[in-house]
């Protein structure tokens, strides 16, 4: 049986919503206020274990910035195994926005991508314009995986990649 597991994981969602900062948390433990948009680099890797006792060695395909005019190529997801879609849980225009990237990876990607849907700026709850039940009804009647996070205060972002390498058949 393998124990080791390499996947393509792509990052999408509204500008701004913490894409880069929550791959930067999860791959180098760091967080920048002041996050330039085009630090995308064409990926980082990191390595999650899962409970079967396998490692999974993620590929985070980051954007730099493309995603400001609704511009990323079906070549920045295809062959991925799985895709983090990002919206910032103060910003309701970004949970609509994911929910569009949601529907064109059900469209264009490949079929049994896993989907994660990931509310950021959890720290930001005082100022919360998407309810959680309403995130996690329309990530169950996707079938999407479902996780708050925060990239600034480093809530969950571990949980978000596990959840994704937990999920994926290792056959
Ligand atoms: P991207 O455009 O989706 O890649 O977003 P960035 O990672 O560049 O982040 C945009 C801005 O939001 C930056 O100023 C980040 O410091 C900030 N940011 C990212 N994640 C969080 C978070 O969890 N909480 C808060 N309060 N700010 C965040
Ligand atoms: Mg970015």
């Amino acid at each position: 049986n393998r124990s080791f597991f390499q996947y393509k994981l792509v990052l999408l969602g509204d500008s701004s919503v913490g894409k880069s900062s929550l791959a930067l948390r999860f791959v180098r433990g760091q967080f920048q206020e002041f996050q330039e948009s085009t630090i995308g680099a064409a990926f980082m890797t990191q390595s999650v274990q899962c409970s079967d006792g396998t490692t999974v060695k993620f590929e985070i395909w980051d954007t730099a910035g493309q995603e400001r005019y609704h511009s990323l190529a079906p070549m920045y997801y295809r062959g991925a195994h799985c895709a983090v879609v990002v919206y910032d849980i103060s910003d309701a225009s970004t949970f609509t926005r994911a929910k569009s990237w949601v529907r064109e990876l059900q469209r264009q990607a490949p079929p049994n991508i896993i989907i994660a849907l990931a509310g950021n700026k959890l720290d930001l709850s005082h100022s919360r314009q998407v309810s959680e039940e309403e995130a996690s009804a329309y990530a169950a009647e996707n079938k999407l995986l479902f996780v708050e996070a925060s990239a600034k205060t480093d809530a969950n972002v571990k949980l978000i990649f596990t959840r994704v390498a937990e999920a994926i058949p290792k056959s």
